[in-house]
């Protein structure tokens, strides 16, 4: 392992380490190890990452000779050196080159260390008298919530009725046929129900903005919590769209409910085994880059069969909805999805950040700002750690599109980011000083 350098201990170098990155590059996301070992340095802190811990111990190999090893874990440990503790993770896939290990152009500043050997992603750190500390999720993803999805499902086959702009958009353009294979199950009566509610969504709910049209985020607030509860008795929705969800339920759970309950499971597994294996180093990219914190417990992400056009959401109300069937939330699109819609949770801080340059040079903020930086850095994220990855904003051609009620397409935004954000997602200057420089180049825009 000549090439194994392990990022920092403040207590080795006097200085805060800020590298959350750094002990997470290729690990395994399967078949985690214990390992029994003697804590030689600790550094456990909570910070602008949140909490966590960087651990160097010595392990006995088979032949008595310690081994030294380093590991981190989001959560602080309160052990101490010399202490025995048990560290359960992951290991790295093969042996990890400087570059894997410290992705981000800041850590090499700090002086690497090169006693330990080896390294490992930790989950949990526990010290020798202690309950386990146990590394808090990213997300926390539920499958099971029957009237979160039969509403949506709503949702897009009334806009789709409706005729919305939006309706052939790829993440729901396939509903309506869904939609058609399922009525051929049911019984006259039925099929005439399900039209009704879906015509009553048509006229109704589904000309709402899912994000932020009153009372869609209250209502898909109040569904999560039903979960699969078999009535929607004390749900505090509007008496209307109780009924309708009422009368079409049994339908909905004969005709498409377990295609899309099973589409949820699979989904939330391929997606925890992804941020299992890179979630904490894309993590701490995106909110060292912008300066803000992620929930110490996490995000909830409701998995719906349908969502809204765009495949996934994140309501003012803090709701996260995902699609499980569209293509464009796959793999490692999904990937990208989950963290961007989280990130969506700091639009109002990232609008002040921004609104605090543009007054100092009497500049404008574009709606579309926040957004567009999600896009590009969410996707820089995903390929710092599977460089093969290709930004969701190309892919689905989102530049092309007025977003968030901008007088333009979002391209022209393209090449201010290029220039202002793209050399500070590098390692260059700070936050501010790139939204400065992006918002004066976007006045410049034509
Ligand atoms: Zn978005």
């Amino acid at each position: 392992m000549r090439n194994l350098l392990v990022c920092v201990f403040g207590i080795l170098l006097g200085a805060p380490c800020y590298a959350q990155s750094a002990l997470d590059g290729p690990f395994e996301s399967s078949n985690p190890i214990t390992l029994s070992g003697t804590v030689v340095g600790v550094s456990s802190w909570s910070g602008t990452h949140g909490p966590e811990t960087f651990l160097v111990f010595d392990v006995r190999d088979s032949a008595g000779r310690p081994q030294r090893w380093a590991s981190r874990v989001a959560a602080t440990a309160p052990v101490q050196r010399g202490e025995t503790v048990l560290v359960t993770g992951f290991l790295s896939k093969k042996e990890a080159t400087l570059q894997e290990l410290l992705p981000y152009s800041a850590v090499p500043m700090l002086a690497p260390i090169a006693s330990a050997h080896r390294i490992l992603r930790a989950t949990e750190i526990r010290g020798s008298d202690q309950a386990p500390v146990i590394s808090a999720p990213i997300f926390r993803i539920t499958t099971d919530e029957f009237w979160l999805n039969l509403h949506h499902f709503l949702y897009v086959l009334g806009r789709a009725e409706a005729r919305t702009n939006d309706s052939t958009r790829d993440a729901v353009a396939g509903a309506p046929r869904e939609a058609e294979r399922g009525l051929k199950n049911l019984t006259g009566e039925e099929r005439r129900v399900w039209a009704e509610s879906v015509t009553a969504y048509a006229k109704g709910l589904s000309l709402k903005d899912a994000v932020r049209d009153a009372p869609m985020p209250a209502v898909t607030a109040a569904l999560a919590d039903a979960g699969d509860a078999p009535t929607l008795t004390s749900a505090p929705i509007d008496a209307a769209t109780h009924e309708i969800l009422e009368r079409a339920a049994p339908i909905y759970r004969k005709a498409w409910w377990p295609a899309h309950r099973t589409a949820n499971l699979a989904w939330r597994d391929s997606i925890n085994t992804l941020v299992a294996a890179h979630g904490q180093s894309i993590l701490g990219f995106i909110t060292r880059v912008y300066g803000m914190q992620w929930p110490a417990d996490g995000y909830a992400v409701h998995t719906s069969g349908y969502s809204s056009f765009g495949g996934a959401y994140s309501s003012v109300r803090g709701v996260l909805v995902i699609s499980s069937l569209a293509e464009s939330t796959q793999r490692l699109n999904g990937l990208e999805t989950v963290f961007h819609e989280g990130m969506h949770q700091w639009d109002n801080q990232v609008y002040a950040a921004l609104g605090a340059q543009a007054r100092a040079i009497k500049a404008q903020v574009p709606p579309d700002v926040p957004h567009a930086l999600i896009w590009v850095t969410a996707s820089a994220a995903v390929r710092q750690v599977e460089p093969s990855h290709v930004p969701l904003v190309d892919a689905l051609a989102i530049w092309n599109l007025y977003s968030s009620g901008a007088p333009g397409p979002m391209s022209r935004l393209k090449a201010p980011l290029e220039e202002a954000w793209k050399p500070y997602l590098e390692g260059r200057g700070t936050r501010d000083e790139a939204l400065r420089l992006l918002l004066e180049k976007i006045a410049l825009v034509k």
